[in-house]
Parts: C-alpha cells; sequence; structure tokens
C-alpha cells in the first residue's frame, strides 16, 4: 500500500461554511491521513479540486478536527497571496528589485523583449509555439561568443503554474548571466563554453490563471473533449511510459495526462525544439517547487538510468555546495526513488532523447509556505538553483569538454 505522509493543500473555508454565520479565511493545511478511506478522501481531494471540498456545507471546523489529525501551516493563505502580488506594477522591469519579486505573465512578455532590446549581439527571442489560449511561448537564446559548435542548455520554468518560484529562477538566471558574464569567473567559464536556452514560462495560461482566479492552480488551461474539468498536467504529457504510473487518465485529476503523448500544444512545442538542438543540447533542467530536492531520471521507472552513478555524483555535490554556502539541505536521487513514480515527466523524456545530464530541481521550501513561497524568500532560494545549476555545468564541460588527455606514452 503506498502510504501518503502529508497532504498540503488549501481548504476554502469560506465555500465549505457558506451556511454558517462564521467569517473564516483561506487557510493551508497539513494532513495525515490514519486510514485508507482517508488516503482515499484526501486523494481525491488533492487531486480534483484545489480548493477542496472535504466537508459537506453543514458540517463545522470542529469535524476535520476530531477526524483528520491536521496542522495549520499558514492560517492566513489570503494575507500571503496578496503580499506575493503586491508591487507589481510599480516596480521598475530591469531593477535589482525587480528580481525579487513575482510577476505578472504580461510583465514576463515586457521583460522578456526589453531584455532582447537591451542586448541586441547576446540576447535571441525565439518563438517555439504558443500555448491552447494562444498566448505565445517565448525561448530566450543566451550566446555570448559565435564559438563553433557550441554546445548548450536548455532551463524550462513554470511548467506548473502555481511553482511561482520556479519562474522567478529562470528570470534570476538571466540576469545573473548578463550582470556577471566576464565578473564571476564561473558564470563566464559556462557561457564562454554554452549557449543557453530559456523558457520562464512554459505554463502561460496556468501561470495567468494563479493571478487572475487560482492561486493554487497546476495544470495547462485545456479544455477536454469528453469532461467538464480544464487542464493537463503538462509534466505528465511527455512521451515517458506515458500514463503508467504516477499519472492519470481522468481529466479531472491534478495529474491527468492528457489523450495521448504530446497532446498539448506547451510540451509539443518544447519537445519539437529539442528534437531539433539534441546534438548541441548537453544539459536539461526543469525547475520545479516545492521540497528541496535535485532530482534525475528516472522517475517512470525504478531502474536506473545508464550513467545513475555519474548522475548521483553531480546531484550530490551541487547538494553539499548548497549546504555549504547556504546552509540547507536538499535530497538528491533518482526521482522515482526520492520523490514518487512518476510517468510522461520531461526529464525522463529529454533523457532518453540522449541529453545525458537531465534534472529536475524543486526549489525552497520544504512544506512551511509551499508554492506559497513569500518573495523576500526568492534570493536565496534562487541562489541556492543557481549554485547547483552552475555546479552540474562547470562538472559537465569539464567532463565533455575538455582537451584529451595527453596521449599514452608508448
Ligand atoms: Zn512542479
Amino acid at each position: 500500500m503506498k502510504t501518503f505522509l502529508v497532504f498540503s493543500f488549501m481548504f476554502n473555508f469560506n465555500t465549505l461554511l457558506r451556511t454558517t454565520e462564521c467569517i473564516e479565511t483561506d487557510q493551508v493545511l497539513s494532513i495525515t491521513p490514519k486510514t485508507q478511506e482517508q488516503v482515499d478522501i484526501l486523494k481525491n481531494v488533492s487531486t480534483q479540486r484545489p480548493y477542496g471540498n472535504l466537508l459537506p456545507s453543514n458540517s463545522s471546523k470542529r469535524r476535520p478536527r476530531s477526524t483528520y489529525s491536521f496542522l495549520v501551516l499558514l492560517p492566513n493563505a489570503n494575507e500571503l497571496i496578496e503580499m506575493q502580488m503586491r508591487n507589481d506594477s510599480s516596480d521598475p522591469r530591469g531593477s535589482t528589485t525587480f528580481y525579487e519579486r513575482y510577476h505578472t505573465l504580461d510583465d514576463i512578455y515586457f521583460w522578456l523583449n526589453r531584455t532582447q532590446q537591451d542586448n541586441p549581439s547576446t540576447v535571441k527571442l525565439i518563438l517555439i509555439g504558443s500555448s491552447s489560449e494562444k498566448q505565445p511561448l517565448y525561448v530566450l537564446k543566451l550566446s555570448l561568443n559565435d564559438r563553433p559548435n557550441k554546445k548548450a542548455m536548455w532551463i524550462d520554468c513554470g511548467i506548473h503554474a502555481r511553482e511561482w518560484i520556479s519562474t522567478a529562477f529562470c528570470l534570476w538566471f538571466v540576469r545573473h548571466s548578463l550582470l556577471f558574464y566576464s565578473q564571476n569567473p564561473d558564470i563566464t567559464h559556462i557561457l564562454d563554453n554554452m549557449d543557453v536556452y530559456i523558457l520562464p514560462v512554459m505554463n502561460p495560461d496556468g501561470y495567468k490563471y494563479t493571478w487572475t482566479t487560482n492561486r493554487m492552480w497546476r495544470k495547462n488551461r485545456a479544455v477536454s473533449k469528453s469532461s467538464s474539468c480544464i487542464g493537463v498536467d503538462l509534466n505528465r504529457n511527455f512521451d515517458a511510459e506515458w500514463c503508467t504510473v504516477g499519472a492519470s487518465d481522468d481529466p479531472c485529476s491534478e495529474i491527468y495526462c492528457g489523450t495521448f503523448p504530446e497532446s498539448e500544444p506547451e510540451s509539443q512545442a518544447v519537445a519539437k525544439f529539442l528534437r531539433r538542438h539534441k546534438d548541441s543540447v548537453q544539459l536539461y533542467f526543469s525547475v520545479h517547487s516545492y521540497s528541496q530536492m535535485l532530482l534525475f531520471p528516472y522517475s517512470c521507472t525504478l531502474d536506473e538510468a545508464d550513467n545513475h552513478n555519474e548522475l548521483l555524483e553531480l546531484a550530490q555535490h551541487a547538494a553539499q555546495k548548497i549546504r555549504r554556502f547556504y546552509r540547507n539541505t536538499y535530497k538528491y536521487g533518482a526521482g522515482a526513488k526520492t520523490i514518487y513514480l512518476a510517468s510522461g515527466g520531461s526529464d525522463d523524456w529529454a533523457y532518453n532523447l540522449g541529453i545525458k545530464y537531465s534534472f529536475t530541481f524543486e526549489l525552497q521550501d520544504s512544506g512551511r509556505y509551499g508554492f506559497l513561497l513569500p518573495p523576500s524568500y526568492i534570493p536565496q532560494a534562487c541562489n541556492e538553483a543557481l549554485t547547483a545549476l552552475k555546479t552540474i555545468t562547470l562538472k559537465v564541460i569539464e567532463k565533455t569538454q575538455a582537451p584529451t588527455g595527453p596521449p599514452p606514452a608508448d
């Protein structure tokens, strides 16, 4: 039997207690189910309704307390959400504080154009497709020199809409690269040897929806032909043991895999682009939150990847650096054994395509704020991920691009 240790999600007590006089606010609860029945109920709540309807409308707050053991992690989630959205438009774009806040989709599109205009020789915008609601999918290409046969890395952020810190990281990475190239030796060495393709918002429709309607939305916003439920989990929609484990064929599920691999325009655009560039792309990074983990293939099977030990060593090295510099602990390992079995993920798919250094980062935190990480945490969360990314990339450059050693003595 699968054990679910902790579920964290939001309950809208306003909806639940509509019939009572109580005024309640959204809360984030951590619930540990005690029985299989509770596991099943919570599984339904957490996968089908971000605002769970766990209780009948005539129930009282007393009821979950007596039935479930739970902990109120955040007593007033609304306040926290408002704080995350504050000062968005008043912040001058391009200033340091711009990168220490979360931004709307429109602001990110503006930032993309502005960054390209300000750095015409090093930044290129590539339109790789559009979302199901026809929002453009822009990849920002960073290329600091014209060396022939240069290798490249790929970074995607925001595949899951509510993981705002992920998108904040992509912006952070671009700023760091442009600001510290030729000053910081690590980023200079990386950009001298590699181009970088960055997709800051892989799921623009979902991201927009988290700003306008439901902060806890995860999937894209595709309309289903067979159901009134909306959205596909893009990180279950890739062709890696598609929809076999840790995914659902129910359109109402939070981990709905879609109707076939790459059925969604967002995952298809990424897959097409990477197929076209697979000979140059050596490194694949997909950035998520939360839980502080550095993961690598496989997630879709318990089998080990061919270069498992090499990937383990890279992730271990990166986690050690984070611990040393930021005194924060990141778990690391193959996805299936470290977090859970899940098929159709982008990192497994990229690995099978031939990108042998494929990673999924789960950024801060480890559960207190979860997806609602306050903006004041952005700098450290991003710097931790940056440290991991740079550590791994420098090692990969050393392994794959170093001139071969001296010929053996004869
Ligand atoms: Zn995610």
